[in-house]
């Protein structure tokens, strides 16, 4: 028995994929039809008989977007505490009071997760890179959101933290990198045997200073073995890189490259410090090369960075070296379209009012680069025979008008707020802005009482037990 088909009717703007030319292109009145999870027809009439049509007149039709770095069981906890955060002896870095002292628990992580699930999904993401130290009902939440989720279970041999509030400082413990790494395979396994179908798995240490040699290559043969992509935190701080080059007298891409740990299928998140940023005083420039030639692939989240006054410089010059750049959001707003525009304008800015970034790169960085990193060329493109991850936005929402040219008005104005309906793997997950696998008037309940309940047991962990108020105030003095 065929699969039932659903076609959207001449749809007033499409962004399909020309696989000859390997780019987007944009059609205009065009039908898209997609058979269970299978995309089956893109562009002109299509005759077949459609189990559910839908009027294109007033669509823009998209493919489902790749946010290729996210840690949604983390982020969505995190707002009104960390806008304005960061340790400025430690160059703004995480290593703060704050993180050291608001503890997300298991309940906390699965309330953030489900949220932050609905949160990516409305707003056109299909596939997601989820960075997560495992935790229990991980990945059920992760199919029962509906989105295609690639886990990526972190492991590590010592944890990070500061007594000085001035130098990282590391606790490390081998042998629990050890067993960290033996439950992160197990989690991988699982995923990819679930029955959604849609989970996959990624090896992934989680950062280049935290891990010892031996674990890192481990990763990397075994990622090697199971032909999983595989991802690490590196360059991502000032803090990092001064610490990397005292312990290994190199930087640490080049210590990755010395690893064994670089190549096509390998992520960086978030390669910003590198030996070509203009605040690294290094005697060579070497690691921008060594990233284009291994094909290792950087996840580029500006936001976060920029939080802290930093910015990879730049995202042109990147692409100019022929390094393969991907999307994600990192933290909050977990928004891949208004991380899209925020790519697209720092790279101006650390390039310095040079335009050698564009709309369509950085489209095609959060669609076919992400999916080609991950090894699939199904995903991030509208053509027969992908999956059926698809974005249908509305033309009639007033920021995508007036209307001459679609995908500059999504990303530069209307970004998630023009989303209507979202389907993944030939599911509808949105329709008409609304999530329909999770409640998310409930998820916002949820997600509120558990930072409520982390934030009330700060004072026990912090140092000086203070009041999460006083290591964290708010924007504004609350008057009674
Ligand atoms: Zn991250």
């Amino acid at each position: 028995m065929t699969a039932p088909v659903t076609c959207i009717r001449r749809a007033a703007w499409v962004v399909a994929w020309d696989a000859a030319e390997r780019r987007h292109v944009y059609l205009r009145d065009a039908d898209i039809a997609f058979a269970g999870n299978t995309i089956i027809h893109v562009g002109g009439r299509w005759d077949g008989v459609a189990a559910r049509q839908i009027d294109g007149a007033t669509l823009f039709v998209i493919p489902g977007l790749v946010n290729i770095h996210c840690h949604p069981a983390q982020s969505p906890i995190f707002r009104g505490f960390v806008e304005e955060f960061g340790n400025p002896r430690l160059f703004y870095s995480s290593r703060h009071r704050f993180r050291q002292s608001f503890l997300p628990d298991a309940d906390a992580q699965r309330a953030a997760a489900r949220f932050g699930l609905g949160e990516l999904l409305a707003g056109g993401v299909t596939t997601l890179v989820d960075l997560s130290h495992a935790y229990p009902g991980w990945l059920d939440l992760l199919a029962d959101s509906g989105i295609r989720a690639v886990a990526a279970p972190m492991f590590r041999s010592a944890a990070w933290f500061t007594t000085t509030g001035q130098e990282t400082e590391y606790a490390w413990s081998p042998d629990l990198g050890e067993a960290a790494f033996a439950e992160a395979a197990a989690v991988m396994d699982t995923a990819e045997r679930h029955p959604s179908g849609r989970l996959s798995a990624m090896v992934s240490p989680a950062q280049v200073d935290t891990c010892t040699p031996e674990l890192l290559q481990r990763a990397a043969e075994l990622a090697r073995r199971t032909g999983r992509p595989l991802h690490t935190h590196a360059a991502q701080s000032y803090a990092e890189f001064a610490g990397m080059t005292r312990r290994h007298g190199i930087t640490p891409i080049a210590w990755l490259h010395r690893l064994g740990f670089l190549g096509p299928r390998t992520i960086l998140g978030h390669a910003v410090f590198t030996d070509a940023h203009p605040w690294i005083l290094w005697p060579e420039k070497n690691d921008l090369r060594l990233l284009a030639e291994s094909g290792t692939a950087v996840a580029h989240c500006p936001t976060v960075f920029l939080r802290d006054g930093s910015l990879l410089h730049d995202l042109g010059a990147y692409l100019a070296e022929g390094i393969r750049i991907a999307i994600g959001t990192d933290t909050h707003p977990q928004n891949l379209l208004e991380e899209m525009r925020t790519a697209e304008l720092l790279a101006r800015a650390a390039a310095g009012a040079r335009h050698r970034c564009d709309t369509a790169r950085v489209f095609h960085a959060a669609t076919i680069a992400a999916a080609e990193v991950l090894g699939r060329d199904d995903l991030g493109r509208l053509v027969p025979g992908a999956r059926a991850d698809i974005v249908a936005c509305t033309l009639d929402h007033p920021a995508m008008q007036p209307l001459r040219d679609p995908l500059r008005n999504l990303m530069h104005v209307a970004a998630e707020r023009a989303v209507r309906d979202v389907w993944v793997d030939g599911t509808q997950v949105v329709a008409q802005g609304r999530v329909l696998t999770i409640d998310m008037a409930d998820a916002a309940r949820a997600l509120q009482a558990e930072q409520d309940r982390i934030g009330a047991a700060v004072p026990q962990h912090d140092s000086a037990g203070a009041r999460v108020d006083e290591i964290m105030p708010l924007a504004l003095p609350l008057r009674a």
